[in-house]
């Protein structure tokens, strides 16, 4: 029963069997057959029946960074296992240190670094500290901010500062002191506003919201650089800056989520680094050792930090958080030897490049009458699919699944986001391994365009 080398047939039907596979209606296994994975070198993987792909979502979640068979990856984390798989709770080791060293080096800015698992436990970790740091100062901001359509984790706090209702629903209630601000979203603007004349009111409601539940409550706000999950949307130029203003005015602690943004996907190491914008916290996961092994971080400034010294005495006045697995030596010798390929092949340049060859690929089906937009910041791309150009409707029902359908049988892989509640969030996703080549894009490009003529789009 454990022989992974076991026939396709006999994995499929186990799989059908045992599995209980994430984000996904498995009604939809009686007709479709899961698809599983079983081997993969820079850009391509093979499935269980032996079909090789052209992954452009990296790992299905956008975060096999520097591809697939990356020797120099594995073997750091073998090394490592060798010498000393694990010690943790209070203690460190040689790789987190040197990780984290390394990580406030790329973010002179942010002086701390905590470690754990997943994008979710990092962001729980940043609302903690967010809120004990205010009250180690004596004050009773709690309140966390976040906005709509962003997406920051599973977990119950994860999940109440997510704006995504259909991530939601059916899992209420959820916690207290949570609230939201518009996204920056101009093709479909909440606030009936155009850029440029709009003065950035999707920004400014921060301002509105922090007056309305009042200065003194209000401890933090999470934002994606680039919203991920919610339709790869990019912030116009102005935005972080409004927004980092606001911030200072109120005493209000900024926390980027890089969890997808981070390690050179946008085309700089970190997407907040496209603006002029400091934040006090960062979130950020997957890319970090390329989901060789789980791991996530979250880093503050020394000034947070500082505050969690300042304990009158035995008053428990100290972060008193744990996770088991935080600080894997494996996963941060990963981290380690993956940021320094990142840099050494420079993949955040060609991420950047890459990306508007895509993005120039693309755009070009603009002109489809059922292409809405195509966007995207370095080799992270979405096309949101409408059904009429000008009243921006949505697509009906599993169009976009069907697009992706069709890009699959041209040897491709390309994501789509799940359906919102409001209907709209058709959008095509590509976020490719940063190592990809111009022949890989194209094979890309003649994937997407071959499915959009075939679904009549
Ligand atoms: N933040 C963002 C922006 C994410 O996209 C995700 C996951 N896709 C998370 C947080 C949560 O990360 P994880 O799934 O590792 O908990």
């Amino acid at each position: 029963m454990t022989d992974i080398s076991m026939n396709a047939d006999q994995l499929v039907k186990l799989d059908r069997e045992c599995m209980w596979h994430h984000i996904i209606q498995h009604k939809i296994f009686d007709a479709v057959e899961p698809t599983i994975m079983v081997e993969g070198k820079g850009c391509m993987v093979k499935d269980v029946h032996g079909r090789e792909y052209l992954d452009g979502l990296s790992g299905g979640v956008w975060c096999i960074n520097v591809g697939y068979g990356e020797d120099r990856v594995s073997d750091a984390i073998h090394r490592q296992l060798k010498k000393l798989p694990y010690y943790a709770g209070s203690a460190g080791n040689p790789p987190s240190i040197l990780m984290a060293k390394k990580l406030t080096e790329l973010m002179p800015y942010l002086q701390r670094v905590f470690i754990s698992n997943s994008g979710s436990e990092a962001n729980e970790k940043a609302f903690k500290i967010s809120r004990q740091y205010n009250r180690l100062k004596g004050k009773d901001k709690y309140k966390i901010i976040y906005r709509e359509r962003d997406y920051h984790g599973t977990t119950f706090a994860a999940m109440s500062a997510t704006g995504q209702p259909e991530r939601i629903m059916g899992y209420e209630p959820l916690l207290p002191g949570f609230y939201g601000i518009p996204p920056v979203y101009c093709y479909r603007c909440s606030l009936g506003k155009t850029y440029p004349g709009c003065d950035i009111a999707c920004a400014r409601a921060l301002e509105k919201l922090i007056l309305a539940e009042g200065p003194d409550t209000v401890a933090s706000v999470i934002l994606e650089p680039i919203t991920a999950g919610g339709g790869i949307i990019v912030p116009v130029d102005e935005y972080f800056n409004v927004i980092q203003e606001i911030c200072k005015k109120y005493d209000v602690l900024l926390i980027m989520d890089e969890v997808v943004n981070g390690f050179g996907r946008t085309g700089k190491m970190f997407g907040h680094q496209h603006w002029d914008v400091k934040p006090d916290m960062l979130t950020t996961a997957k890319g970090i050792a390329s989901s060789y092994m789980p791991l996530s971080v979250t880093m503050a400034t020394n000034d947070i930090f500082k505050v969690f010294l300042n304990d009158p005495g035995d008053t428990l006045a100290y972060f008193r958080d744990i996770s088991t697995y935080g600080g894997c030596a494996a996963a941060c010798a990963g981290a380690l030897e993956n940021i320094k390929i990142i840099e050494d092949s420079k993949l955040c340049e060609n991420s950047e490049k890459m990306g508007s060859y895509l993005m120039e690929g693309l755009k070009e089906f603009e002109s489809l009458p059922f292409v809405g937009q195509v966007r995207g910041k370095g080799l992270f791309v979405g096309i949101e699919l409408v059904e009429d150009k000008k009243t921006k409707a949505p697509v009906s029902e599993g169009l976009a699944g069907k697009v992706v359908a069709a890009v699959k049988e041209k040897g491709v892989l390309i994501g789509k986001m799940n359906r919102s509640i409001s209907g709209y969030n058709n959008v095509l996703t590509m976020a490719p391994p940063l190592i990809i080549k111009k022949d890989e894009i194209d094979r890309i490009v003649t994937a997407v365009k071959y499915a959009l003529e075939k679904c009549r789009i």
